[in-house]
């Protein structure tokens, strides 16, 4: 069965939440920059992997990329969000001089650049080493760009969200990071929009507008069930409301619905903060405890290391028609 929060939780009023999460020692007010106040003291970071572009074919298009990051930059900052890009260098040099010029956007105000790699590598199947390689040849662009605005680089996030799948990988994983002086991005909802996109590309290589709004309707209705379903999966494994974090990627589909998308949010009460706001929380002080090979959200892992008992099979799956859609060759 779903656990639903109660109405205590939902109405529990923001600043016993703020108090709760530590944020009111922040100088500057979390909501300062946030156009609503939140309904319910929720507050969400997001995030966008696989910049500048995450494009699902072999060949990169520097015009798709364009369009699709001026839309998703402008949507933000209309909307005074905050959030984290997070860059693979070597998606940046397949776009040639477009690639820096796009990441520059996200150098700016509420916008903030992470390092994602290298390439978009698995460390399930590197050693120690080799993660250190990807870590390092990540920051070619970003690390002088953010210099240049007198920034750092604070998050790394994995690709897969893979941060070891053995203990001691993991532990050595943590002390690589730190030593770096990076913090291991976390992620609360998925909404498998990569499968969605997949799907999307195809409509629109068809030219078939029609498939294409199917698409986002489903994606969008995929989403709204997925914002629920992991704010009470993290409510019911902490006992309380913790920051979510989004996890997007940079695509045709997310610069489509970026508006409907941050108005989901709106809809379910939370408000905006950036990724070093909404990890300031106890809740990521330290990385889950949980080696694995996969990639869970971290509302999974905190079950794990609480051995709190979650059926992961209540979570909805994108519409089986998405990904044969998307499958199709012809
Ligand atoms: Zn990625």
């Amino acid at each position: 069965m779903k656990v639903r929060p109660t109405a205590r939780s939902l109405r529990q009023p923001l600043l016993t939440t703020l108090t709760l999460v530590g944020f009111v020692s922040l100088a500057v007010p979390v909501y300062a920059e946030g156009p609503t106040p939140p309904k319910a003291g929720r507050v969400v970071a997001i995030t966008f992997d696989d910049l500048p572009y995450a494009s699902d074919g072999s060949t990169v298009s520097p015009d798709a990329a364009i369009a699709a990051q001026r839309h998703i930059v402008s949507a933000l900052r209309r909307a005074r969000v905050p959030a984290t890009g997070f860059v693979n260098e070597d998606k940046v040099k397949a776009l040639g001089p477009v690639g820096p010029r796009l990441l520059a956007d996200w150098n700016k105000g509420l916008l903030a650049l992470g390092n994602h790699g290298y390439s978009h590598f698995d460390s399930n199947n590197l050693d120690v080493a080799g993660i250190e390689k990807e870590v390092v040849k990540g920051e070619a662009t970003i690390r002088p760009l953010a210099a240049s605005r007198d920034r750092s680089i604070p998050f790394f996030r994995f690709p897969y969200n893979h941060v070891g799948d053995t203990e001691a990988k993991r532990l050595t994983i943590e002390k690589l990071f730190a030593s770096h002086g990076y913090k291991l991005a976390a992620s609360t909802i998925d909404t498998s929009d990569y499968l969605f996109n997949s799907a999307y590309e195809r409509a629109f290589a068809k030219r078939n507008r029609t498939m294409m709004q199917r698409v986002e309707r489903a994606y969008l209705d995929h989403t709204r069930v997925q914002i629920t379903y992991y704010g009470e999966l993290d409510r019911k494994v902490l006992g309380r409301e913790v920051p979510a974090i989004m996890l997007l990627h940079a695509n045709r589909l997310n610069a489509a619905t970026i508006e409907t998308l941050l108005g989901l949010f709106r809809l379910a009460g939370y408000g905006f903060v950036s990724l070093a706001q909404a990890q300031a929380d106890p809740a990521y002080s330290a990385m889950p405890a949980v080696a694995t090979k996969l990639g869970p959200m971290w509302g999974y892992r905190w079950a794990r290391e609480r051995q709190v008992k979650i059926d992961g099979r209540l979570e909805q799956e994108p519409p089986a028609w998405i990904s044969e859609y998307a499958s199709q060759t012809s």
